[in-house]
């Protein structure tokens, strides 16, 4: 076993294992307050040539992730892969469309932009730095805590040991950082799967301009769900959730002419600006959902798990990498605070973010339900119309869970607890009114002085 050619004896020097999205802007901010930065990923570098065909997945960028690359001084480089995302564009089985706004205004919208693109220019902007140092084709196999070594095999079979003075787990929902640790009895962790898996379909440019552009269009059915995010050739990118066994799932659609049935009968209207709907469907890879929980997220001042690794969840929030980006930032804000005391800085961010974490992970589970069947019930859409218009007459008073999560940087568990409040509110309003037309107004304004009573003592 041979050993690694790099330099840890420097006092600012971090070992970050994964090149993900969240590792990556993790070195930019680490490399901007001058540490050394040796960064370890499993894949080859994708700038190479290399992507992940088929699973490049279209996400959503909200306020957090945003937020995020501003203060890491790189939006302005990124902005240009986003488009925007105005809005909810809900498909019937009948080819009717419901429209639900994300934001308040206009000019309030969420962004798709692309995995491997963002990926790639995270890579670029990180590698600008000399002092971040690239080991591609290198996977974590274990930590060995009480002598501060990472293990690591390359892609050619041979294996060595890197002494690190800290480690940044950002290895995704699959962390060998965290198994590791868990392994060695320093935390508690469990990652559960979601039985839907999910894969890649494309829904073509030309033949799909009846798509309204600048939406995120939703095909919700019983018991699966097609997404498709906006790309900035306007193509879109479908992402189909389906369960993995039984009736309609991915093992039961085993071969080209089930396939096309399946999605000639479930998605008539946007079928037939899918070109290779039964290529994409038997050839790209079918991806797995989990949520993890860890606990705590660091041991000493050595290992400090973030991102999926920390605190994976479904991706029925579009929260993932944002809350994985805002981890970014809440530690360099720690660094700043505490000097660069990793002793205190580690313990610090666990306990800031566990509770928001746990917060969105719970939002994220509900927010599947909503989207899976929620949308399709006259009740919930009545409550979306409802809220609509106390957002619009009590502006500084009612500003609901979504838009916080979304449009802001509210810490997640603040705006939970806000939803759960607005949740009873628009459940009482709803007893009394079936439409939006029979709300009694004055009736609402009582109910709003009681809420802001609540909101007061949260
Ligand atoms: P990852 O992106 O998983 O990166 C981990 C990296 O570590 C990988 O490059 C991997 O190769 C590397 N690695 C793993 N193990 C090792 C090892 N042993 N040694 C070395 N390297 C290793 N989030 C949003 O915010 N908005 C969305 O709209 C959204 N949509 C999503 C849709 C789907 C279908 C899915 C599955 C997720 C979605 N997410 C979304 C979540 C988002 O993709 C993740 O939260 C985000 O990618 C987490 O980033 P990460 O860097 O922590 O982990």
């Amino acid at each position: 076993m041979g050993g690694c050619p790099v330099n840890v004896n420097s006092m600012r020097n971090v070992s970050i294992i994964g090149a993900g999205l969240v590792g990556c802007l993790a070195a930019i901010y680490l490399a901007r307050r001058g540490y050394e930065v040796n960064i370890f990923e499993s894949r080859s570098d994708s700038r190479a040539g290399c992507t992940d065909t088929g699973r490049s997945i279209n996400l959503a960028m909200s306020c957090r992730g945003i937020t995020a690359l501003a203060e890491a001084g790189i939006l302005s480089v990124l902005e240009k892969l986003m488009v925007p995302m105005r809005a909810r564009a809900i498909h019937d089985e009948n080819g009717r469309i419901k429209y639900q706004a994300f934001g308040r205004t206009h000019d309030e919208h969420i962004n798709a932009i692309q995995r491997n693109d963002l990926n790639r220019l995270l890579l670029d902007e990180a590698g600008k730095f000399p002092s971040v140092h690239w080991h591609f084709d290198t996977t974590l196999l274990s930590l060995d805590v009480s002598k501060k070594t990472a293990h690591f095999r390359r892609r050619d079979g041979s294996e060595f040991l890197h002494a690190y003075r800290h480690v940044i787990g950002a290895d995704g929902a699959a962390s060998q950082v965290r198994d590791s640790l868990q392994r060695q009895g320093l935390i508690g962790a469990s990652r559960t799967f979601f039985p839907h898996g999910y894969k890649e379909i494309t829904i073509a440019g030309a033949a799909s301009t009846h798509l309204a552009r600048e939406h995120l269009h939703l095909w919700p059915r019983t018991s699966f769900l097609l997404l498709g995010n906006p790309n900035l050739d306007s193509s879109v990118t479908g992402s189909l959730f389906l369960p993995m066994d039984g009736q309609n799932s991915f093992a039961d659609l085993d071969s080209e002419p089930r396939v096309r049935a399946f999605f000639e009968q479930a998605f008539p209207d946007v079928f037939p600006a899918m070109p290779d709907v039964a290529g994409d469907f038997l050839d790209h890879p079918t991806g797995r959902m989990s949520t993890v929980k860890s606990s705590p997220w660091y041991y000493d001042d050595q290992c400090l798990l973030i991102g999926d690794a920390a605190h994976g969840l479904i991706p029925f929030f579009g929260q993932g990498m944002n809350s994985g980006f805002e981890d970014c930032r809440i530690l360099n804000e720690l660094l700043d605070r505490h000097h660069d005391d990793w002793w205190q800085v580690m313990p610090a961010f666990y306990r800031l973010r566990k509770p928001d974490t746990d917060a969105v992970s719970e939002m994220s589970m509900a927010n599947y339900h909503e989207i899976q069947t929620g949308i399709l019930d006259e009740h919930f859409n009545l409550k979306k119309q409802l809220e609509q218009n106390l957002m619009r007459r009590y502006a500084t008073r009612y500003v609901s869970k979504h838009v916080l999560v979304m449009f802001s940087n509210t810490p997640y568990a603040v705006a939970l607890a806000h939803g759960r409040l607005q949740s009873k509110l628009l459940d009482s309003i709803c007893r009394q009114a079936g439409r939006i037309e029979d709300v009694d107004w004055l009736r609402v304004d009582a109910l709003m002085q009681e809420y802001d009573k609540e909101l007061a003592l949260l």
